[in-house]
């Protein structure tokens, strides 16, 4: 059987009561299949004998055999310490061993006798002293010779716990686990079977085993993921051509003053065709400034004249705003009826919106979040456009979807995700990529600058200025809406007025009231302000041409992602535009790798890579997310080549067999038609 369809609770294995199984819940372990597919997390070698003369001066782990000397005590918070003094017989030097709470062992361990011993040793003062480690007669009742297994807990459980419940079902002799990867790729890879690679990983005999199995289950991850892509890629390339553009998007298009770029076209294609044959689910991602919005228009016209109604979402009102006055000037000369609503929207003015939104007397509402409030009704919602997706949250998606039958979905993300990452986290829904942004855009020029030399900065800013383009200077909000970070911001401000006499500008943060921050944009985009000085609330979206210098103060602070963002706010025309990123203090390594890979490039799928080797899935997801990963052996970071051959091997198995038909692949089938990626054609 497949291991993963051990069925039985884990509560049928000798020593798991209630309380225990609890805790295993806790680790998403319920059946015997779940708690067979939690992997080690690491590994307790005591494979080499290690004695004291081995450790460095901080400590480690020893396996060695120690005669014990005497028995000493002493007090520690009002309790008596048992502290049991030992000779490494090994390197000769003593060890001391604390008690805490184990006054047994004053008997249990009589002087003069010897013992094997695993220990974690550290210095204090200048001997060496360990109160975790495990005492036996034997090589074996101590471990040494073998690689343990370390699994993640929770609650109460102990390794001991976990590594008795694997053992039972690994023990039992009924229990066979069937290959997951077809026996050819087995033996072209030099693999192992699945069976011997999951006895292998929880059990390992010694380190190349361990590694092979290892490679194995992560290859066998990455195959499967590789062919559900696969599949998905298979069920689009087999579709009829995608639907052309209809009368509105013909007539936007002619409406603009450039024509749309290959990926935009691209792109679109791929979103008609989703929207055509039913209810799309799909996750628009672009770097910043590719024109992911135009996107979105024409795919709300594509709906709106097939007589239905399209919601827009953005994350803050500033960007609402921007957008629907952008759609408004775009889209109602071609008789769309589009609406605006807020919290702000109150009133009279609202009831009126919310009235016309359920007859159906307007065909495009743009909005924040307010949009999903109870009282809002569509008379035919069938799109549903999200911007900025990454700040909001999965019920509010499925709380504005929920607002019509066969809602289709279309996120817009300008935070890249790395592709594997972006499968994985976006499981079942379909990607459309923009890779290259509108012709005659330049790269934006970055320098990192130390913050003690920034006058040079400064007057490149002021010729800047003097040709009529813009700037921004960005705080970190360090303390997150506390007072100190607007203190800063404000001196910032007052100091620059000196710095740049006569030149009008203003002070823009998150607790200004809505309307003095719209208020404030729009004098910045009629060129009335010069330059904005603000803590990140222009992370967002904003879309301003003729701003050209992006200052980013205590950039050493900010993820790669959020700079790629700020940065994004220039560079939106065909001006060449500059980043300067303002530093504090000595930089730590991956500071400077962060503020290097900005300096050297523009791209955001490039930086968003760096971003995951340098810190992980869990910022660009969220960590609540990307818990959900569903790899649990191979790497996303470390296993590129891995997936690169998993990905050849999917392409071939599809191209010979693409029902997974013949007999050498029903495994696959089974697998792939468990999670429901199986097409119902077969
Ligand atoms: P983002 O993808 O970051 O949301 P926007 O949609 O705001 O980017 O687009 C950035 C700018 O590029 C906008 O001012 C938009 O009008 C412009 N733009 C969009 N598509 C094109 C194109 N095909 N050619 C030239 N400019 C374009
Ligand atoms: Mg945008």
């Amino acid at each position: 059987m497949l291991a993963r369809q051990l069925a039985f609770p884990i509560t049928k294995l000798k020593g798991i009561g209630k309380v225990s199984a609890a805790d295993f819940a806790a680790l998403g372990v319920e059946t015997g299949g779940d708690l067979i597919t939690l992997y080690p997390r690491d590994y307790d070698d005591r494979t080499v004998m290690t004695s004291l003369a081995d450790l460095p001066p901080e400590g480690g782990t020893i396996n060695t055999i120690v005669s014990i000397t005497d028995h000493g005590h002493y007090m520690a918070k009002g309790k008596r310490v048992l502290k049991i003094g030992a000779k490494d017989l090994r390197s000769g030097r003593t060890l001391y061993l604390h008690c805490f709470g184990r006054a047994f062992m004053e008997n249990a361990y009589p002087v003069g006798t010897s013992w094997y011993i695993n220990a974690s040793v550290t210095r204090l003062g200048s001997a060496w002293s360990a109160s975790a480690f495990t005492l036996g007669s034997s090589e074996e009742a101590v471990g040494i010779g073998r690689i343990l297994p370390i699994y993640p807990l929770s609650g109460n459980l102990s390794q001991k716990t976990v590594r008795k419940a694997v053992e039972a079902i690994l023990s039992n002799k009924y229990i066979h686990f069937d290959d997951e990867v077809p026996d050819d790729l087995v033996a072209k890879h030099g693999l192992m079977h699945t069976d011997e690679a999951i006895r292998q990983l929880h059990q390992p005999s010694d380190r190349a085993s361990l590694d092979r199995a290892r490679l194995t289950l992560a290859y066998t991850e990455l195959l499967h993921l590789e062919l559900r892509l696969e599949r998905q890629r298979e069920k689009r390339a087999k579709s009829t051509h995608p639907p052309k553009a209809g009368k509105l998007e013909q007539a936007l298009q002619a409406s603009l003053p450039f024509s749309l770029t290959e990926d935009q076209l691209r792109v679109l294609d791929e979103i008609r065709e989703d929207l055509d044959a039913g209810s799309m689910d799909r996750l628009l991602q672009g770097d910043v400034g590719s024109g992911k919005t135009l996107v979105a228009w024409m795919a709300a016209l594509h709906c709106i004249e097939r007589g239905f109604q399209v919601a827009f979402m953005a994350p803050t009102e500033l960007l609402a705003r921007q957008h629907a006055e952008g759609a408004a000037a775009l889209l109602e000369k071609l008789g769309v009826r589009v609406a605006f609503l807020t919290g702000d929207v109150k009133g009279k003015e609202r009831g009126y919106l919310l009235d016309a939104l359920h007859q159906g007397g307007i065909d495009l509402a743009i909005g924040t979040h307010a949009l999903f409030s109870k009282d809002v009704a569509f008379k035919r919602l069938g799109l549903v456009i999200i911007d900025e997706q990454h700040r909001f949250g999965v019920e509010q998606r499925e709380a504005l979807r929920s607002k019509g039958k066969d809602v289709s979905l279309l996120m817009m993300s300008a935070t890249p995700i790395p592709r594997t990452l972006a499968m994985t986290v976006f499981g079942s829904m379909d990607i459309s990529t923009i890779y290259s942004k509108p012709m005659g855009r330049k790269s934006i020029i970055t320098h990192i600058v130390d913050e003690k030399n920034r006058e040079r900065m400064y007057a490149s800013i002021g010729v800047e200025f003097s040709r009529g383009h813009q700037a921004y200077f960005v705080y970190p909000r360090i303390d997150d809406e506390g007072e100190g970070d607007l203190k800063d911001v404000t001196t910032m401000f007052s100091f620059l007025k000196e710095k740049y006499p006569g030149i009008p500008s203003a002070l823009i943060h998150s607790r200004l009231p809505e309307d003095e921050k719209m208020r404030i944009l729009d004098d910045f985009r009629d060129k009335k302000l010069m330059y904005l000085v603000s803590t990140s609330v222009v992370e967002v979206g904003i879309d301003i041409k003729d701003a050209t210098c992006m200052v980013i103060e205590h950039a050493e602070r900010f993820g790669l992602a959020a700079l790629h963002q700020l940065r994004g706010r220039v560079g939106r025309s065909e001006l060449q535009s500059w980043c300067f990123l303002v530093y504090y203090g000595t930089l730590t390594e991956e500071a400077k790798a962060r503020l290097i890979v900005m300096r050297e490039s523009n791209d955001g799928f490039r930086i968003a890579e760096t971003d995951l080797r340098l810190r992980g899935p869990g910022d660009f997801i969220g960590n609540r997310q990307s818990g959900f990963l569903r790899l649990k052996v191979a790497s996303l970071v470390d296993d590129v080549e891995l997936m690169a051959q998993a990905k050849e091997d999917a392409e071939a198995i599809i191209q010979e067999d693409r029902g997974l038909l013949q007999s050498r692949h029903a495994t696959l089938r089974r697998i792939l038609s468990a999670d429901g990626t199986q097409e119902p054609s077969d």
